[in-house]
């Protein structure tokens, strides 16, 4: 390696962007090894870095500043680790240090070399006690500690070999800890499949048809040989009981969870786990898509459909897709879970990149729940009152279950007790003063709440227009829906989970027991309760408004909307004698709608394909590439004026790459806490071009931007979520 070629090294640092794209800086040193943490000067600060590959040709500026600090406590990060951040930093159009920086602990640019010497001894030091080692087999636990230990070398070849090979065939690995049932043929194809080869495997079935099984299985033979397991969830807080069947599973085996939700200290301890090669498994969010994994061999990203696979501030990067492209470089095999698969990734199996394998069975002959289309239309409408929420047969359909000793689980994708507050006599509404959107009334605690600014202010007594005292709801949010549920069914058990009761810590985890342990009849909440969740006793699951999804102007919506209502269908009767009577309602203004006639039959195929052939068309993704430039400032023109030189400055290339630039339009919610908000869509029906261009042009951007510092802030999304 020509890396430290003559002292010189190139260090990645965080740079403001202005400065150009953050590409690394050279200092001097002494030989060190690419993936080395440093600190270094910038400017009259030291800060964190990370040495970065120099090519060798590259020339050294005469006057060098020499690197300030070694952390040779630590194994350098891998070659690959270096790639998945680099090729992440290209894509999205982020400064490489400070992309490569953000996704390390916060705690580890903290520490000096001292303190991360003492800190990497302790986790060093074995934690399985010896019997439970030897219940996982010493062999691999002595195979895993040998490659850790090969890596802290100090000499470059350290790295973290490339391409690994594909994980031995079926040896006896260490007895799993808890029994694992006979996988069925479908399960045993899937993970005799992932096992073979590396590639890109859509792992498609519904709740309970035994996703996770495979999971398990297939991390189970990529621990026997010594590798370690990333799996993947969209919110850890959804999927707790992952996170127990996988401790289970591999009792004698190390796992540590990587998440936003973890105290500083929790993070770096798991983070560096992982890194040292002491975990075997990790299981996260998004982040840990950038995990440092010196033995990875096996990537697991679950319910791989779930929009929270997108970060959306900084660097707005897709850990699916990043998962994907780590598979790639690493040689290793990529499952992505799901019952409703995002179209991209259909697009692809399509296409015959991606590898199907298919569970179209429920484990235990449990079939999906009937669904129940209401028309809305039938229910009688009294004049001067909007037609009641709910259904009055949906209402009786929720009384048979209590008689039961059922459960049943109401969902409607908004919070608070009303959207909007209106005064009936001058039509005053409680509009937000720093957004351009209403403030929802909360009667928990009579507040009137922007949920964009989080401004609240009591509710007025009187409209602070003309005085008058009546002032009403309009719509309703989960709390009218449970206070509706509770006048109509005297003496259930309603609980309502959403953001606003589940705020403390501890909260949810309790609600949930509530409802797990029976002492809840009905559930009402926002969609979070129609994920993921493994509700035993519901037998009934209702969407109660979902029309709106169907004429969003986010393209994505119908997608979204289908997922969620297969997921929430899929907690309903998960064991067999309870599927044969469980429903799922739907109350629609539109029973007619395609969507809803799919999801009557639960068809994600007959779906999939209309909408594909809907975004074909309209030249939409995945049929083509986007990108979305939003500004924001004070004034709209300032943000316009930017969005206007900015597409002049791109109008030739554009035009000569087959690009193309869209006018500036607000997004739904143009004003949020007084900053006026506009976006610029970039679209092409090639990748790269598109790619191309921005690498060209977000250069000339912030030059651009320099004229208004201060009052304009920019950002760049590609593979905006919605546009
Ligand atoms: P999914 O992840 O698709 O929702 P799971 O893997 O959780 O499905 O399986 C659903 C239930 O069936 C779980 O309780 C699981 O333990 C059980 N299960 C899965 N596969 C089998 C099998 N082959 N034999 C018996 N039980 C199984
Ligand atoms: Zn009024
Ligand atoms: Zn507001």
């Amino acid at each position: 390696m020509a890396d430290a070629v003559n002292g010189v090294v190139a260090v990645a640092v965080e740079t403001p962007q202005h400065t150009g794209l953050g590409a690394p800086l050279d200092y001097s040193a002494d030989a060190l090894p690419p993936g080395t943490l440093v600190r270094v000067p910038l400017g009259r600060r030291d800060v964190p870095g990370i040495v970065w590959d120099r090519p060798a040709e590259a020339e050294a500026p005469p006057e060098l500043r020499p690197v300030r600090e070694v952390l040779a406590a630590m194994p350098p990060l891998g070659a690959s680790w270096r790639q998945l951040v680099a090729f992440a930093a290209a894509y999205y159009q982020r400064g490489l240090g400070e992309l490569a920086l953000a996704v390390l602990p916060p705690e580890l640019r903290k520490l000096d070399d001292v303190q991360l010497a003492r800190r990497v001894a302790r986790l060093r030091k074995p934690a399985v006690p010896a019997r439970a080692a030897r219940r996982a087999g010493l062999a691999a636990a002595t195979a895993a500690a040998e490659a850790a230990d090969a890596q802290h070398g100090v000499q470059p070849a350290a790295d973290t070999p490339e391409a690994a090979p594909a994980f031995p065939p079926a040896e006896a690995g260490p007895p799993a800890a808890a029994e694992a049932p006979p996988l069925n043929d479908e399960q045993q194809a899937a993970v005799d499949a992932i096992g073979a080869a590396a590639g890109t495997y859509l792992l498609h079935g519904v709740t309970g048809s035994g996703k996770t099984e495979v999971y398990l299985h297939a991390a189970e033979a990529a621990l026997a040989a010594g590798r370690q397991v990333l799996v993947m969830v969209p919110e850890i807080n959804l999927t707790p009981q992952l996170e127990a069947r996988l401790a289970q599973r591999f009792a004698g085996r190390r796992l540590v969870a990587l998440h936003s939700a973890l105290t500083p200290a929790q993070r770096l301890k798991h983070w560096l786990l992982a890194h040292l090669g002491e975990a075997d498994l990790v299981l996260g969010t998004r982040l840990a898509v950038f995990a440092s994994l010196p033995r990875l061999g096996l990537i697991v990203a679950d319910e791989e459909h779930d929009p929270s696979f997108k970060q959306q501030e900084g660097a707005r990067y897709s850990a699916r897709d990043l998962a994907v492209y780590r598979g790639h470089l690493e040689g290793v095999p990529v499952v992505l879970g799901s019952a409703t698969p995002s179209l991209e990734t259909w697009q692809r199996v399509q296409e015959g990149r991606y590898t199907r394998l298919a569970l179209s069975q429920r484990i235990g002959g449990g079939v999906l729940p009937r669904v129940r289309l209401f028309d809305m239309n039938t229910l009688p409408r009294q004049r001067g009152s909007a037609a009641p929420a709910l259904a009055p047969a949906l209402v009786d359909a929720v009384a048979e279950r209590i008689e039961r000793g059922e459960q049943s689980l109401l969902f409607l994708n908004r919070r608070g007790y009303a959207p909007v507050l209106h005064c009936t006599a001058c039509g005053w509404k409680s509009g937000c003063p720093h957004c351009s959107a209403w403030r929802v009334f909360h009667k928990g605690d009579r507040s009137l709440r922007c949920h964009h600014c989080g401004f609240s202010e009591r509710v007025p007594r009187a409209c602070p227009d003309c005085g008058n005292l009546d002032i009403a709801p309009l719509g309703r949010g989960t709390e009218r829906l449970e206070e509706q549920i509770a006048q109509l069914l005297p003496g259930a058990r309603v609980a309502r989970i959403d953001a606003d009761t589940t705020r403390l810590k501890g909260s949810l985890e309790a609600q949930l027991g509530a409802v797990h342990a029976g002492d809840v009849d009905v559930l009402v909440g926002t969609q979070m309760i129609a994920k993921g969740h493994d509700f035993r006793r519901i037998t009934l699951v209702a969407a109660v408004n979902p029309d709106s999804a169907l004429f969003a102007s986010d393209f994505r919506a119908p997608e979204r909307l289908f997922a969620l209502l297969m997921q929430a269908a899929g907690r309903a009767g998960r064991d067999a004698q309870q599927a044969a009577r469980s429903e799922m309602w739907v109350q629609s203004w539109h029973p007619q709608h395609a969507l809803y006639a799919a999801l009557r039959k639960h068809d994600y195929e007959a779906f999939a394909a209309s909408q594909l052939e809907e975004r074909q068309s309209a030249g939409l993704p995945p049929f083509s590439s986007l990108a979305l430039l939003r500004a924001e400032a004070r004034e709209a023109s300032i943000a316009q004026g930017f969005l206007r030189a900015a597409s002049e400055l791109a109008q030739a290339m554009a035009d000569e790459a087959g690009v193309t630039l869209y006018p500036p339009v607000p997004p739904p919610v143009a004003r949020v806490a007084d900053v006026d908000r506009l976006q610029m869509l970039v679209e092409s029906p090639s990748r790269v071009a598109l790619q191309r261009l921005l690498a060209a042009w977000l250069p000339q951007l912030h030059a651009l931007r320099s004229v208004h510092k201060g009052v304009l802030r920019w950002a760049v999304d590609v593979d905006p979520l919605a546009i």
